[in-house]
């Protein structure tokens, strides 16, 4: 393919620690590539890693410097915000995200671009015989569950990396400047079309998960607040219950204070007036909340990483 034809898929790929698979991960990735036929770029974004992978993708970039991007941050700032990077720079008018990790397959990305060519704005992956331990599998179950009723997002796999998206997607997803955000929701959202395939998946090919429990929790609770507001408006609807309840209470003992007299020293009227004062502060802190929450909503937008260094050929 001439280099004057215009790029037509990017390839986007978080690095993090994972030396261990990246040269299996470019002898696979890139013979793809090559016979999809298509001229094609693969940006790397190395996140912060402590080990050698910025050397690999360096002498990567050497290698291929006609399809190859590397992006360099100068600390760790998570998945999402490498990919995020990545999107910002995209030249094709296909995005396809991948973990470096070989979890799920290159060879897998023809199926993607299939869907894309059948007309869909979005393809998400879902796992096939999910290779992974029991605990993160009945995580993902419970969070799948949560997520599907507080937001309107349908996904069968909000864990799969390997997705595709038409141009204008990512570029609705650069200019929401978003922060601290889930990727494959926020595409959701502004997909027409969107489909799902099955793709296949394998154990980690080296190394170890970058995520730990609390990360995984943490990532789960940005998915849930990103989206919507519901635990506030939960909360503010579960203190509006306890204050009809504690006002019903002390109608209740405020009858019985004056038809049948002061019951244990007027300790069961201190209760109630107490329990509904209780109720009413609750409902302000969820009221509060609810600003808090709103205003959080409009003013995430600051500086949300830092290039060291980019290597590519201009265009
Ligand atoms: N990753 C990253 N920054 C991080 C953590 C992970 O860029 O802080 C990358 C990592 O190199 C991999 C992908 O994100 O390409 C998924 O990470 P991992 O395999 O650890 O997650 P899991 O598969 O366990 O969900
Ligand atoms: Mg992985």
């Amino acid at each position: 393919m001439s280099a004057e034809s215009p790029v037509r898929l990017s390839v986007v790929i978080p690095v993090y620690n994972e030396e261990l698979n990246l040269p299996t991960l470019f002898a696979r990735l890139y013979p793809v590539l090559d016979s999809i036929g298509r001229r094609y770029e693969v940006i790397f974004t190395n996140d912060g890693s402590q080990d050698r992978s910025i050397e690999l993708l360096k002498a990567q970039h050497a290698a291929r410097p006609d399809v190859t991007r590397v992006i360099d941050f100068n600390a760790n700032y998570g998945q999402h915000m490498a990919i995020m990077a990545a999107f910002e720079r995209v030249r094709g008018d296909v995005i396809v995200t991948l973990d470096a990790d070989l979890q799920n397959p290159p060879e897998e990305i023809p199926k993607l671009l299939e869907q894309i060519a059948a007309g869909h704005d979005y393809v998400g992956g879902y796992r096939l015989n999910r290779r992974d331990s029991f605990f993160r599998k009945y995580a993902s179950r419970l969070i799948n569950f949560v997520r599907e009723r507080t937001t309107s997002i349908e996904m069968r796999d909000q864990g799969c990396m390997l997705r595709a998206y038409t141009r204008p997607i990512i570029d609705a997803i650069v200019r929401s400047g978003a922060i601290n955000t889930f990727i494959p929701a926020l595409a959701y959202s502004f997909a027409g079309n969107p489909a799902e395939v099955g793709v296949k998946h394998e154990e980690r090919h080296a190394g170890v998960s970058n995520y730990s429990f609390f990360s995984l929790i943490r990532l789960n609770f940005d998915l849930i607040t990103g989206f919507s507001l519901a635990p506030l408006q939960y909360f503010t609807m579960f203190s509006g219950l306890c204050s009809v309840g504690s006002f019903l209470l002390v109608l209740y003992l405020a009858y019985r204070r004056i038809f049948l007299g002061a019951e244990a020293e007027g300790i069961f009227t201190l209760f109630g007036i107490l329990f509904f004062l209780l109720s009413v502060a609750m409902v302000g802190i969820g009221l509060i909340g609810e600003y808090v929450g709103r205003t959080y909503q409009v003013v995430r937008a600051r500086q949300r990483y830092f290039v060291k260094e980019i290597l590519e050929t201009k265009e």
